[in-house]
């Protein structure tokens, strides 16, 4: 039988993910229903830690109507999407079918279930290199991968979707670098293969990497290594609240980039991993990766000002400190 209507009761895909997981927890405390539709192929079913589990595909555009229609919720906050800037350059039609096609079957199944509101993952990787830092919402769309371009093209079905329909409002969340842990280390970053930085720099630390790979140091920045903005994941699942609260407020469809304002080098990010875990753990400077823009900063005026959003945890060292706490706690052997 369908639910009843209710603000609350909200649908999260990938809601078994690294950032998902954090957003369910939030949501929960928060008072919301949720209802997380995962097909585990990267998620953990112990990292949800509210409300229910679905297990579906995104691919499965029937399977995914009838969840919306019988849940009714009042939003779908869609996080379920390939991650990884470097496969995408050597996979790209993985991109594209999970990013965009998979987007496609959502949007579609919302509209059949008659699910009006959006929250979308989206990415900075959408500007390419950026002509401006801190590059603002406006800036051209310009992505120099694959993973950017298949969020670019899901932005743009959202925007369209939006224009011809006055029933369906969204916010595209454009998240700089996604890192550190719940405060609580109740939950974390858990991938079988993790390839982002800081979480590599921690393994290595715990030796689990024999050692850490600096990607590039013949970048245009001040010591040759990438620089990005790197938002502790607690803050960004606040940003998620506050802009499900904007939508409800009855705010019209638009676009936010999530990162705090200034950017640290893959040197500074290191040295500060070194001084967190206390350990000298091995580094060797390779050749740059393909699609690895120079330098990502946001402009985090907008988020601020319209969705009066209060990040907590803007320092790399609170980042670094509670992505380790996790890591060490993945090591322990789990309590009988
Ligand atoms: N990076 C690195 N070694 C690693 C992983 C990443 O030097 O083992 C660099 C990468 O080239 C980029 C920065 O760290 O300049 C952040 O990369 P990450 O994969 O964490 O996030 P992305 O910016 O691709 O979203």
């Amino acid at each position: 039988m369908n639910r009843p209507f209710s603000p609350t009761r909200v649908v999260v895909t990938g809601g078994a993910g690294y950032i998902g997981s954090h957003v369910v927890l939030a949501l929960g405390e928060a008072g919301y229903d949720v209802l997380t539709y995962d097909n585990l192929s990267t998620g953990n079913r112990d990292a949800i830690l509210s409300g229910e589990l679905v297990v579906g595909d995104l691919a499965d555009r029937d399977h995914l109507t009838r969840v919306l229609t019988e849940f009714n919720p009042a939003a779908v906050l869609h996080f379920a999407a390939s991650i990884e800037v470097g496969e995408s350059v050597t996979d790209p039609l993985k991109y594209y079918r999970n990013n965009s096609a998979n987007a496609l079957n959502l949007l579609e199944a919302l509209r059949s279930s008659g699910t009006g509101k959006m929250i979308f993952s989206s990415t900075a990787a959408v500007y390419g290199n950026p002509v401006q830092l801190p590059v603002t919402e406006d800036a051209p769309l310009q992505p120099i991968n694959p993973y950017g371009a298949s969020k670019m093209m899901t932005e743009r079905f959202l925007a369209d979707l939006a224009r011809a329909n006055t029933d369906f409002r969204y916010v595209a969340l454009r998240y700089f670098n996604v890192a550190g842990a719940d405060p609580e280390a109740r939950l974390g970053q858990d991938y079988a293969n993790p390839t982002h930085l800081i979480t590599r720099a921690l393994k290595t630390a715990l030796g689990i990497f024999p050692k850490l790979q600096v990607f590039g140091t013949d970048y245009p920045t001040a010591d040759g290594t990438c620089i990005r903005d790197y938002i502790h994941v607690a803050d960004l699942a606040q940003a998620h609240l506050d802009a499900l609260n904007y939508l409800t407020a009855g705010h019209s469809s638009t676009v936010f980039n999530c990162g705090y304002g200034h950017g640290f080098s893959v040197s500074d990010v290191v040295a500060v991993a070194k001084k967190v875990t206390g350990i000298d753990f091995p580094v060797e400077e390779t050749a740059r990766r393909e699609g690895d823009p120079a330098e990502l900063i946001a402009g985090c005026g907008k988020i601020r000002k319209q969705l009066d959003w209060q990040p907590r945890f803007d320092d790399l060292e609170v980042i670094l400190r509670t992505a380790w706490e996790w890591e060490k706690k993945l090591m322990r052997p789990s309590t009988l």
